[in-house]
């Protein structure tokens, strides 16, 4: 699902700041964000913009940003963390603040765009991502907590956020195979991505009608946080295009034994009794994203968890049950 950077939230709460006289704690959702003192009461409406909101240059409500680039990131103020920005809804255009509805998303309406750290290499692009396939993506937890009522009870899996790139080849069930990046299928050649084609033979390895989904990883990809020697593919998801549906996570580990694939680290299976007891409070999740790639000192970016047996989520709009808790340590100490 698409996710919705700045939108109409409520004030679920808030709390005083010891040694703070200007500033309060809020929780929207589930972030916990510093506002101004007296700005909000519990059960106001706001605008929230989510960590990454790049806000336009030009506005009035945004110009004490320009110091901080307008990027709305993750900060430690007066020793508690705050995530994402929460505006009174007067900043909305004309007479929005009235019927500005929860949930509504203003991203357009103020103008406002996602900071993207890399923008893709124009070079390598083929055409557009396979239709056939759904994009990789994850929503973070924090912004979809109605996922852990869909989870709570069911047995469960969280594998480790891996800091690369993301790369999907799919093999059609006519003709040949189709090697993309987040966005695009790349023209064949010496990339990053091929190369990893290559190295699996993926043209013939994968069946046809099947895609692969994993996160590429290596020396000068991102910083390389796992440390390897060479790239490698990680993957995470196997999509059977002929049916539409993703392999169930038993599945998927075989599916990458058998075809000679590496999967990316796979930190827990919870089971049975153990997932009826499962801690599905978002403390526990924060927790478990804390931590660091095995084997190296560099902070891992965080989790990604899943049902073993694959299903929609209402929360998410009927995509995939799946999503990402981010490590906050991470995010204060290692983003770019
Ligand atoms: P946001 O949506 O929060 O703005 P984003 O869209 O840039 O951020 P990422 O934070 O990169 O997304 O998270 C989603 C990506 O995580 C996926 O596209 C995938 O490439 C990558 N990823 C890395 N490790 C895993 C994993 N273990 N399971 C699933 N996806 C993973
Ligand atoms: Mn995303």
């Amino acid at each position: 699902m698409e996710r919705k950077l700045v939108s109409i939230q409520r004030i679920d709460h808030l709390e005083p700041i010891a040694g703070a006289d200007n500033i309060v704690k809020a929780r929207v959702m589930g972030w916990d964000v510093v506002v101004k003192k007296g700005e909000f009461s519990p059960g106001d409406a706001c605008v929230f913009f989510e960590i990454d909101s790049l806000l336009p240059d030009g506005a009035p409500w945004a110009e004490f940003m320009r110091p901080r680039g307008f990027r709305v990131k993750t900060a430690r103020l007066r020793g508690v963390l705050s995530q994402g920005l929460a505006l009174p809804t007067s900043i909305l255009p004309g007479a929005a603040p009235v019927t500005a509805q929860l949930g509504m998303d203003v991203r357009d309406l103020l103008g406002v765009v996602k900071f993207e750290p890399a923008l893709p290499d124009g070079r390598d692009v083929l055409g557009p991502f396979p239709g056939q396939v759904p994009k990789t993506d994850e929503i973070r937890l924090q912004s979809a907590l109605g996922v852990l009522d869909e989870l709570r009870g069911e047995d469960l899996f969280v594998t480790t956020k891996l800091d690369g790139t993301s790369a999907t080849f799919f093999r059609p069930l006519e003709g040949e195979l189709m090697a993309c990046s987040r966005n695009w299928a790349l023209r064949k050649g010496d990339n990053a991505v091929w190369r990893m084609a290559t190295k699996y033979g993926l043209d013939t390895v994968l069946p046809p009608g099947f895609a692969i989904q994993g996160e590429l990883c290596g020396p000068g990809i991102q910083k390389n946080r796992l440390g390897l020697t060479e790239p490698d593919l990680f993957v995470f998801s196997v999509h059977d295009t002929r049916t539409g549906r993703f392999l169930g996570h038993a599945e998927l580990v075989t599916f990458c034994a058998e075809h000679g694939l590496r999967t990316v680290p796979v930190e827990q299976v919870v089971t049975g009794e153990a997932a009826q007891a499962f801690d599905h409070g978002l403390e526990h999740y924060l927790k478990l994203a804390q931590g660091f790639y095995p084997g190296t000192k560099n902070r891992k970016e965080g989790i990604v968890v899943r049902p073993l047996v694959e299903r929609p989520s209402p929360t998410l709009g009927g995509s995939r049950l799946s999503f990402k808790v981010i490590n906050n340590d991470f995010l204060l100490k290692d983003e770019d």
